[in-house]
Order: structure tokens, then C-alpha cells, then sequence
């Protein structure tokens, strides 16, 4: 079973990460903000340490933008109770402990899996 993470656990994990340096397996993913895994990149390289989707919250797909930042924004806040945060996995490289956020966008014909550099300081 994942864990479910709360915000305290998930800044602690952003800490770590923090002071943890992209390795050569990571490096290519640069994602202040969101973007789709290049089809290249192979997500199994990303063990997944836990999660912030709740099977008990009800469902929400609002997003948090109170400064004026859309999705894509590289200073989007990280908002754990709001889309797309409340769908996402954490994910840890295994080589560098390097953290990243990630769900899966359900579109009508086509799946695309977003990933997120996790930084603690977007953390609301
Ligand atoms: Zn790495």
C-alpha cells in the first residue's frame, strides 16, 4: 500500500530532496513547473514514495492560483487539496533521492503523464 501523505510529511520529503543533486538518470527531466514525461524517459526510474490522493476526500479538480499563476506556471503553489496536486504521486529517483510529483492526465483519446519537480517553498 502507498502512503498517504500529509503536507508536514510531504515538506519533509521536499527538504531531502532539496539537498539532493539531479544525477544522470534524472537530469533530463527539468520541470519547475508541469510538463509531460518526454517519451524517452522511463518512469520506473521514479520509485513512488507516497501519495497525496485521498480515497476519502471528495473529489476536487479546482485549482489554486491566488497570485495569478495558471498550471503551467513554474511558481504555481503547491496546493495539496486541489487538482492536480490531489491526484499525484510522489516519486523519488533511486540514484539521487531527487523528488518529483506526477498523475496521470485522462484526456478523451490520450493519456499524458505529467511530472513536477517537487520544491518545498510552492507548498501552501
Ligand atoms: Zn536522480
Amino acid at each position: 500500500m502507498i502512503t498517504k501523505l500529509n503536507k508536514d510529511q510531504l515538506r519533509e520529503i521536499a527538504k531531502a530532496s532539496k539537498a539532493a543533486t539531479a544525477c544522470a538518470e534524472c537530469s533530463t527531466l527539468s520541470c519547475p513547473g508541469w510538463v509531460s514525461v518526454p517519451g524517452y524517459y522511463d518512469l520506473s526510474k521514479l520509485q513512488i514514495v507516497g501519495t497525496l490522493k485521498s480515497d476519502e476526500a471528495a473529489e476536487c479538480w479546482d485549482e489554486y492560483h491566488p497570485a495569478g499563476t495558471h498550471l503551467w506556471s513554474e511558481l504555481a503553489p503547491i496546493a495539496i487539496e486541489h487538482h492536480p496536486y490531489n491526484r499525484s504521486d510522489v516519486r523519488e529517483c533511486s540514484s539521487c533521492k531527487r523528488t518529483f510529483l506526477h498523475y496521470t492526465e485522462y484526456g478523451g483519446y490520450y493519456l499524458d503523464e505529467r511530472i513536477r519537480e517537487l520544491n518545498g517553498e510552492l507548498i501552501v
